[in-house]
């Protein structure tokens, strides 16, 4: 059965892109597993999904200015989870008011722009860019869901990771980045290739590290030098805080990695405080 979505619920939304997302997934029937992304775009009017080898670009959304209705185009020689992300990417520039293209062909979107998590004051293009990334990890895996399905996962591990990935039918890198922010531990993941980081998310509350994009990941940690096979998660071990953290007075930090294709690598390191027992200390009782 064809899904139906009403429109007018999506528009009531306004233009956060979080709040458009879910006028979408409160539509969805009960029970969906993996986000139906090509149904939900036929449903809101998109007559076409088409895919071609695109130069120099993941997607695009053909739409005309009142964007009645509108056409993706999506990079055909790419894994079903990035086809995934690049349409929910489009829907977002498509359902969003306040995103108008800036050429007659509609939005043109790169691979930089799939990637765009934070946009400069006044940078309009950077701001659409990261409005319909932030309205795509939303849809893909809404917070609610994901909520759900890691109330059985305890503590911090890679493993959930590749779990959410293979059950909302995404990317690795963008079950991680989500993974991250809803994790209630102060944790960090670092993205490398070929021992360079390319970049890191943390939660809220990481310390600083002492690593940043574009600079070796630290010689004697872990990460580096780990022969664990591409595709096998190391176990979580100690690490000396100095390696990644600027301050490690107090903390000790955990640190699990995992190789994956063509020299990319993901490192999760978590930490603790070792000040607890410290803290707990009790003045010495003295008889009367
Ligand atoms: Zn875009």
């Amino acid at each position: 059965m064809a899904l139906t979505i009403d429109r007018m619920e999506i528009d009531d939304a306004g233009a956060n892109p979080k709040k458009l997302a879910e006028a979408i997934v409160k539509q969805l029937p009960q029970g969906v597993r993996a986000i139906p992304v090509r149904e939900i775009a036929s449903a809101i009017d998109i007559y076409e999904i088409r895919e071609a080898v695109l130069d120099g670009l993941e997607g695009g959304l053909i739409v005309p200015e009142d964007k009645s209705h509108g056409a993706i185009l999506v990079h055909s020689d790419r894994h079903e989870t990035r086809k995934r992300y690049t349409i929910a990417h489009e829907i977002g520039h498509y359902v969003n008011p306040t995103h108008l293209s800036s050429s007659p062909n509609g939005f043109m979107c790169s691979r930089k722009d799939m990637n765009v998590d934070s946009a400069k004051t006044g940078d309009q293009h950077a701001k659409m860019e990261l409005e319909a990334n932030q309205f795509a990890a939303d849809l893909l895996m809404p917070g609610a869901m994901v909520n759900a399905f890691l109330s059985r996962k305890l503590g911090a591990d890679l493993e959930h990771i590749f779990a959410l990935a293979d059950w909302f039918e995404v990317s690795k890198e963008a079950a991680a980045r989500r993974y991250v922010v809803h994790l209630d531990v102060p944790a960090a993941i670092v993205f490398s290739f070929k021992g360079i980081v390319r970049y890191i998310k943390t939660s809220g509350s990481f310390p600083r590290l002492s690593v940043w994009n574009d600079v070796a990941i630290p010689g004697d940690c872990l990460s580096a030098t780990s022969r664990a096979e591409v595709g096998r998660v190391t176990d979580t071990v100690e690490t000396p805080g100095h390696l990644w953290l600027e301050r490690s007075a107090g903390l000790s930090l955990g640190e699990q990695t995992v190789a994956q294709q063509n020299g990319y690598r993901m490192t999760l390191l978590t930490v603790e405080s070792t000040e607890s027992e410290e803290e707990e200390w009790e003045a010495p009782r003295f008889r009367s």
